[in-house]
């Protein structure tokens, strides 16, 4: 790797357009920072883009958005686009997700909390005590973080501060820190069938049981989803990347599409730029990658220069599988008029966390009719699938498994909308292949999971990484996968930098 001379001409250079990557870009650049966002692809957003084909806009996956109430301080999306001067049209969502599980088990999670607490409690009379302390004691994590500024827990200034003026919340924090739901879970709740159903409530957004769920995500989601609520992005969830691009450039800072990082530059151990893979060198006080750590250690940064720190998360954090997505353009007749737009489907609790097991299903036209023609909607489905799979077969082979992968799919929707198979007038098919491909990321992994049991969120890593003037953003770092997480990973991501950089008041590190 050659050594450069010259003074950098960024600030900071951020590889990657996803969430995670744009907040903390477009912060960094209200901040006063020269800032740069290198993105491979054609289009910002990454798993929250969104593309078009004719007549249709789809969600690239995302599409369950948290982070746009209105009070608090944990809506983050909200908060960023304010920020940059930007703002979106959102639509509240009724309700959050539809559960069709085995046993019977059909229950809506509604918006309103009591609502959703009689729902359970009429399904598991015995357990309506367990029931409400346990979802009670997700609001007690949810007002704590609720009640402070999100910023970087990796600076002491800030930390001082938020405990000074917060000492109960800090405290209730800290407490929750290093447990996982199925622990607050099991010591209210007896009920094995509640208690899967719990595994599931996890499940959907962690892609891991109860027990293997940081307690401080699920008080967050479990309370939040009744609080700032699920509201869908007027115009499509890729709108919510478009605005931070905007507000990014609006602060001056710049973004280049399909521009591929190949390295990080090394001087003494030291990250001062990047390269591309056109060969093309660009110089940075700091570097900050929006790839996961997967692809950041071992791609970005060759092997052998991998921080021993790294080598610990890589055991203790595993990838979780890709997904079998399916988008579809449908005839309307196949969907009731009041179905809800998240919907999950299983149909034995011994698959729920196998190939193809759980289905989710959003059809975010309920809620934005302007998606698709008139009288058509969306409908995203996806399935957890592994790579595994997926590999080492003839383009034929791979064509044919694809095509028997969706057509299984939908046979499984047809039981929630017959006729749907019918009704069907356009579809793309994505696999793990697929979402390695156009997100880059590793194994087209949703993020990372626990190899074994951990304590709660305490081993996740923040932003700084074992090199110095590196730093990683997105769902490799706390808190965490989804929208909200990683904005909040943005916003912690920036302040540290910002504050490595001197734009924040007090002594400045070169
Ligand atoms: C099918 C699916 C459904 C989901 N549903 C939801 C949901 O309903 N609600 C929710 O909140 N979350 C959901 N998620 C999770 C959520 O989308 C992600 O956790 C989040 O968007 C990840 O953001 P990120 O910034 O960490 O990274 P990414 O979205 O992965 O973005 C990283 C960006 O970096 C770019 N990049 C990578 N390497 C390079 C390189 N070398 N050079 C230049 N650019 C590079 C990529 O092209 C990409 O644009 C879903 C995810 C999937 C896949």
């Amino acid at each position: 790797m050659g050594v450069t001379h010259s003074a950098p001409s960024w600030d900071a250079i951020v590889i990657g357009a996803g969430i995670g990557g744009l907040v903390t870009a477009s912060q960094l650049a209200t901040k006063g920072a020269r800032t740069l966002v290198l993105e491979r692809y054609l289009i910002p957003g990454g798993s929250a883009g969104s593309f078009d084909r004719p007549g249709y806009r789809f969600d690239v996956g995302a599409s369950m958005i948290f982070g746009f109430g209105k009070r608090g301080t944990t809506n983050l999306l909200t908060r960023a686009l304010v920020d940059v001067g930007e703002e979106l049209d959102t639509i509240p969502d009724p309700v959050q997700l539809h559960y069709h599980l085995p046993d019977h088990l059909d229950l809506a999670v509604s918006r309103d909390y009591n609502t959703w607490i009689a729902t359970l409690a009429e399904q598991f009379p015995d357990e309506v005590r367990g029931i409400r302390a346990f979802y009670d004691t997700c609001w007690q994590v949810f007002r704590c973080l609720d009640a402070i500024p999100l910023k970087s827990l990796e600076e002491p200034r800030y930390l001082a501060q938020v405990f000074f003026r917060n000492p109960l919340a800090c405290l209730g924090l800290a407490r929750w820190l290093p447990v996982n739901v199925g622990d607050v879970a099991r010591r209210h709740i007896r009920d094995p069938q509640l208690l899967r159903l719990i595994d599931m409530e996890c499940y959907c957004w962690s892609v891991m049981p109860a027990d293997r769920t940081p307690m401080i995500n699920g008080g967050m989601v479990f309370a939040d989803r009744h609080a700032g609520g699920v509201n869908y992005p007027k115009g499509g969830v890729g709108e919510i990347s478009r605005r931070l691009v905007r507000g990014l450039e609006r602060h001056g800072g710049e973004i280049r599409y399909g521009a591929r990082v190949s390295q990080v530059l090394l001087e003494r151990n030291r990250a001062v730029g990047v390269i591309l893979a056109s060969g093309e060198r660009l110089q940075a006080r700091r570097v900050i990658s929006n790839a996961t750590r997967w692809d950041t250690f071992g791609s970005l940064v060759p092997e052998e220069r991998i921080p021993r720190r790294e080598k610990v998360w890589r055991r203790r954090y595993k990838p979780s599988p890709s997904f079998l997505s399916l988008h579809l353009g449908v005839q309307s007749r196949v969907i009731p008029p009041h179905s809800h737009c998240h919907h999950l489907l299983l149909e034995r609790w011994e698959q729920m966390d196998g190939e193809q097991g759980t289905a989710f299903v959003s059809i975010p036209t309920l809620l934005d009719s302007d998606l698709a023609p008139p009288g058509r909607h969306i409908v995203h489905a996806f399935t957890p699938s592994d790579m595994k799979h997926w590999t080492g077969l003839s383009p034929s082979a791979y064509r044919r498994k694809k095509e028997a992968a969706a057509q299984q799919l939908v046979q499984r929707l047809s039981r929630l909308w017959p006729g749907l198979e019918g009704a069907i007038e356009h579809q793309d098919i994505g696999t793990p292949r697929t979402h390695r491909r156009f997100l880059g990321r590793s194994r087209g992994s949703y993020g990372p999971v626990p190899a074994r049991h951990l304590p709660g969120l305490l081993p996740m890593p923040f932003n700084r990484t074992g090199i110095p003037g590196l730093y990683c953003v997105g769902d490799s770092c706390f808190p965490g996968q989804g929208l909200n997480a990683v904005a909040f990973s943005g916003y912690a991501c920036s302040h540290r930098v910002a504050a490595d950089l001197g734009l924040l008041s007090g002594p400045r590190i070169p």
